[in-house]
């Protein structure tokens, strides 16, 4: 399962748009990463402030941001 680094975390809410199976749930205090996580590692390069790690695909490079 992917890793918040919680204090780095601005909750800005970009990895919640992107994630593929919607296992990404934000309120005001916290992201949360839900079970349903498959670990893909989709949503680590889209944190602006480096808050995501692990996932199966640490090296994807994202061509253009949304
Ligand atoms: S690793 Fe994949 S499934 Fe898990 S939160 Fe990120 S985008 Fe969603
Ligand atoms: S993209 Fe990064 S800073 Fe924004 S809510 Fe997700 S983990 Fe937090």
């Amino acid at each position: 399962m992917i890793r918040v680094n919680a204090e780095a975390c601005c909750l800005c809410g970009l990895c919640v748009g992107v994630c593929p199976p919607d296992a990404l749930d934000m309120t005001e205090q916290e992201l949360k990463v839900l079970p349903n996580c498959t670990d893909c590692g989709w949503c680590v390069p889209y944190c602006p402030v480096g808050a995501l790690s692990g996932g199966r695909a640490r090296k994807r490079t994202v061509l253009a941001r949304p």
